[in-house]
């Protein structure tokens, strides 16, 4: 079952160009992104690394349309975010992106499916059952649906959360350290979710790690420093990416 995808005439599913972003002001100012260029073709996984504080969860932040940059522009869908207003913006988000975050984020008083559904029911959109049903099997989690978090190991919060951030079938889906709050067997598994996500279902997948390991189940790696993309290239296993890493310093 593939992905209606909706999607720039170019095939491009993001594109940023020229992306700079400033915090602060005068002296203390600092450029976190300094001229970012890059797109994100359709049903590939990319993964970002790159040096603490080099602008990783910046670049992400505003590729997701959770931040505005200082100027340059982003698309997702082929629609520009610098043009849009706030309630477009979270609209966009809410029918065309998915989120997966290094904690999981779900809502405690939820049990597994209702966190699943919580994007479709703010949308006011009716799940499709059968696309569900195949995530839950693809996650594995049939026997944890009526489990809220506290009652699930981390491994199985981060599989409900990869469904959550799937069952919309979104344009992309932005994932910041999903693998970074798990042990090395659970990490695996979410990080084969993805790379599942993306051959078998279509998925376009952006994901930031600091961890060789998962940067090496992505098609794409892209290092970051200072604000600059310094490296965009093929996949690579753990140890070329950690001798990348290490070139960059
Ligand atoms: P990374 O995710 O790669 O560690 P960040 O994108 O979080 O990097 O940060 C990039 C730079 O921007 C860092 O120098 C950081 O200190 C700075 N920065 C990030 N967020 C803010 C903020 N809200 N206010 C001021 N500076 C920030
Ligand atoms: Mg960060």
């Amino acid at each position: 079952m593939a992905l209606p995808e909706a999607e720039a005439p170019s095939g491009k599913i993001v594109e940023a160009h020229d992306l700079c972003r400033r915090y602060g002001e005068g002296e203390a100012a600092v450029d976190a992104l300094a001229g970012v260029t890059v797109d994100f073709p359709a049903g590939r996984f990319t993964a970002i690394m790159g040096p603490s504080g080099s602008g990783k969860s910046t670049l992400m932040h505003i590729l997701a349309g959770l931040d505005r940059p200082t100027s340059g522009t982003v698309s997702i869908a082929g629609v520009q975010l610098t043009d849009l207003s706030d309630r477009e913006l979270t609209q966009l988000r809410r029918d065309r992106v998915g989120f997966i975050f290094q904690t999981f984020n779900l809502l405690p008083v939820l049990n597994a499916e209702e966190n699943i559904l919580l994007p479709l029911s703010i949308a006011g959109r009716d799940p499709d059952r059968e696309w569900f049903d195949r995530l839950i099997d693809t996650v594995g989690i049939r026997d944890r649906l009526t489990h809220r978090p506290a009652e699930m190991s981390g491994g199985q919060q981060q599989r409900v959360a990869v469904a959550r951030a799937l069952v919309s079938r979104p344009s992309v889906v932005f994932a910041d350290e999903p693998s970074g709050n798990l042990d090395s067997k659970s990490s695996n598994d979410v990080l084969e979710l993805l790379r599942h996500a993306v051959d078998d279902f279509g998925q376009t997948v952006v994901m930031v790690t600091h961890d060789a390991h998962a940067a090496s189940f992505a098609d794409r790696l892209l290092l970051l420093a200072d604000g600059r993309i310094v490296h965009d290239g093929e996949a690579v296993t753990a140890e070329q990416a950690l001798d990348l890493m290490k070139s960059v310093g």
